[in-house]
């Protein structure tokens, strides 16, 4: 972005004027050595181009057309899953098993993520799985045993579609329909799930750009999608100690710069249950509007990712509050770390 200046008036007065907006301001000079304008790199804040345009001495506000309009269009504004708001309120938690393997297992984990706060369920019906030989989950009859569980604690629902074929079947019992990271850029895929017309939760692919990652919400809310919440769960790097390279800086891109709701998975992230609830203090502190993270009644027994499975005394240890005046709403207690004291 660019802004043109009035020959009249004093540069230093604009540019300070634009610092205070909260963008980064690089002077632009003439032959002369005149200041003609400014470059704006945006800082901490998204600005309206009617803002930048009323500052004393901006004479024109050149924007470069952008490639998301639509996702623009909804800068700073929440998404509704269920009634609950995502993105302008207290972090929201959104937990379960990474599968769901059987009515009972995810009875007692719902249970178990309500107790902790959380106001969404997560589980796989469908998983997408590296061996065609590993569990792959139970399907429709899973997506089932989910919603009668998260209903009995008035939890909402978020499970990944796969598959085009699965759009409608997933979205009669989701709340909040989640594409994962492998599908990121699964084009055909998107639209069918936009199409349904519900809010969609993209993980961010596992090798995807921001912009990418952008566009593909792009795909999605021009397909339909009543809103998209972004989920970073990490990148693939070179060390296998932690499962990916958690991105907090990406997820508070999007967030301060692009106003857009996100939420960090920190369990595919990291892969390891001891690293889970320090990382997701992390990116709570980025700013970001709730966690994804898999919780499991008894890891040791988890058909998929029990590495990375939190037991029920973990799961609390991330302290999400519930505030008693507003369910809807979960609040994080912090714990001040020593080495702040
Ligand atoms: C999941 O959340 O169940 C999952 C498979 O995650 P990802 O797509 O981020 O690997
Ligand atoms: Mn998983």
């Amino acid at each position: 972005m660019f802004v043109t200046l009035d020959e009249r008036v004093d540069p230093a007065e604009a540019q300070s004027e634009l610092q205070a907006l909260g963008v980064w301001p690089t002077a632009h000079q003439d032959e002369s050595g005149r200041i003609v304008g400014f470059a704006l790199a945006a800082h901490s804040a998204g600005v309206s181009i009617e803002r930048l345009g009323a500052v004393n001495g901006v004479r024109q506000v050149l924007a470069p057309q952008s490639k998301h309009p639509l996702l623009d269009a909804r800068a700073n504004r929440p998404v509704e899953v269920a009634g609950l708001r995502i993105g302008d309120g207290p972090p929201v938690l959104m937990a379960g098993p990474c599968s769901v393997e059987s009515e009972e297992q995810i009875r007692v984990a719902a249970a178990m993520v309500a107790a902790a706060g959380a106001r969404v369920l997560r589980g796989g019906a469908f998983k997408p799985r590296s061996s065609p030989y590993a569990f792959a989950g139970h399907g429709a009859l899973a997506l089932g045993w989910m919603r009668r569980a998260a209903d009995s604690h008035g939890l909402a629902v978020v499970t990944e579609v796969m598959s085009e074929a699965d759009v409608d079947l997933v979205a009669e019992h989701a709340d909040l329909l989640q594409v994962g990271s492998r599908n990121m850029q699964s084009f055909a895929l998107l639209r069918a799930v936009g199409a349904a017309g519900m809010p969609v939760l993209l993980k961010r692919g596992f090798a995807a750009r921001i912009e990418e990652w952008l566009l593909a919400g792009e795909y999605l809310l021009d397909a339909g999608a009543a809103g998209v919440i972004f989920c970073e769960r990490g990148v693939r790097g070179v060390d296998p100690q932690t499962r990916n390279v958690i991105d907090i800086a990406a997820a508070a891109l999007l967030k301060h710069v692009h106003g857009l709701p996100v939420v960090v998975d920190p369990s595919h992230a990291v892969g390891r249950r001891d690293l889970i609830p320090v990382i997701g203090r992390a990116a709570l502190a980025a700013g970001v509007d709730g966690l994804l993270v898999e919780a499991h009644p008894d890891p040791a027994a988890a058909l998929s990712d029990a590495a990375q499975a939190l037991g029920p005394d973990e799961l609390a240890t991330l302290s999400f509050v519930p505030v008693p005046e507003d369910r809807n709403r979960a609040r994080i207690r912090y714990r001040q770390p020593p080495f702040w004291s």
